[in-house]
């Protein structure tokens, strides 16, 4: 099997599976309970949230473990939000944001709130004098991702927090960094963000586990109200088990520079066979992050080439996971022809992929053009 859709979903790690295991048949009580097995699963709580706080470089007390980046997500955008309400209605974000963002937006906008959504430029990168230029003193909230999902483009995020500040803005910065962490090396503070999400089932933890970074000192109403738990701040028994497999993937992520420059030599030349074929187009632009690489076989439907490809076992995604055969909005803002749109593949990366796993994708694409009928 090649696996190529490592921005869907990636193998959970070995190391991972263990500790869910372990929480699940040895550590299995209930963090608030007061005896000792509740004391063991909560002492697995507080490592974790160690674990990722080191890997962001924020405090301990700024973590928060939620069901998925999607919650993450929601949980930064409508807080932010109703926070600023009484100050200011306006939210900027950028129209490649992940639905996640898209659609909370859209809700509030539904609401009454003014949503700026910030179009990429035509090699899908996006202009930070743009986000500059929308910020206003009545903007509740910028969210910004940090990488694209479907394109692999590095958003301009680290000049944000100063543009509200230079706007005089009460708005909150959110940073989408799903498709970032594990990936990028990632600091908090330098970024600047009030609010950073995480998704486990992206660095190899299982799905239904997120993370989000909250800045101490700022206060946001929660979206789930309960018993209290994570300091109020996300009511519901911590799912230990995922949260233990989290935090042992993280520690599996090992030296994260040093696996982007091998990345970045593996995409250049995995682009340079590609264009070397002809036929294929690469829709990514050249500063994308290289475990994510999103091309075109135009005259070819995305969907056809995908089913052709996975007969070999050769795993791709059309676009992004989520956009489930959609033709991909993102390609879509940057102004790509429809033809390029409507045979986009989306090849995302392991560290674990080779350049033999490459080959094979160009020999099986090959067959493809050659047996399958053009489109148009
Ligand atoms: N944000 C980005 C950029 C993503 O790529 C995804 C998932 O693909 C999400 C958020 C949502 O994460 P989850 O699947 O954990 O809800």
């Amino acid at each position: 099997m090649i696996y190529f859709d490592n921005s869907s979903t990636t193998r959970p790690v070995e190391k991972s599976v263990e500790a869910v295991l372990s929480a699940l048949t040895v550590n299995w009580g209930n963090p608030s309970s007061l005896h000792t097995l509740g004391f063991n699963a909560e002492n697995i709580v507080n490592e974790a949230k160690r674990t990722v706080a080191s890997a962001i470089n924020s405090r301990e007390d700024e973590i928060y473990f939620t069901s998925c980046g999607t919650e993450s997500n929601n949980t930064a955008v409508f807080g932010a939000a109703y926070k600023g309400k009484k100050r200011g209605f306006r939210i900027v974000t950028t129209a490649i944001e992940h639905p996640s963002v898209l659609e909370a937006v859209k809700r509030l906008e539904d609401e009454g709130f003014e949503v700026i959504r910030i179009k990429p430029e035509s090699d899908g990168n996006i202009n930070e004098e743009a986000i500059k230029d929308a910020i206003d003193d009545k903007t509740v909230l910028v969210s910004v991702m940090l990488v694209n999902n479907e394109t692999g483009v590095i958003l301009p995020v680290k000049n944000i927090k100063k543009f509200i500040k230079e706007k005089n803005a009460p708005a909150l910065f959110h940073c989408d960094a799903v498709q970032a962490f594990g990936k990028l090396p990632i600091d908090v503070n330098k970024i600047g963000a009030d609010f950073l999400s995480v998704s486990g089932h992206k660095i190899g933890a299982p799905k239904g586990i997120g993370v989000l970074y909250v800045k101490k000192g700022v206060t946001v109403k929660p979206l789930l109200f309960g018993g209290g738990q994570q300091n109020g701040f996300r009511s519901g028994t911590e799912c230990v088990p995922l949260i233990a497999g989290l935090s042992a993937a993280v520690k599996e992520l090992g030296n994260i520079k040093e696996n982007l420059e091998k990345q970045y030599d593996f995409c250049k030349t995995a682009k340079e066979k590609l264009n070397g074929t002809g036929f294929v187009k690469i829709n990514s632009p050249k500063n994308a992050l290289p475990y994510i690489l999103n091309i075109s076989v135009p005259g070819y439907r995305s969907e056809t080439l995908l089913h052709f490809l996975e007969q070999s076992e050769i795993y791709v995604s059309s676009g992004s996971a989520c956009s489930k055969g959609k033709g991909s909005y993102v390609l879509g803002e940057m102004g790509l022809d429809k033809k390029t749109v409507d045979s986009a593949l989306r090849l995302s990366f392991s560290k674990f992929n080779t350049q033999e796993e490459i080959d094979i994708f160009i020999k099986e694409l090959e067959k493809a053009v050659k047996s399958l009928k053009r489109s148009n």
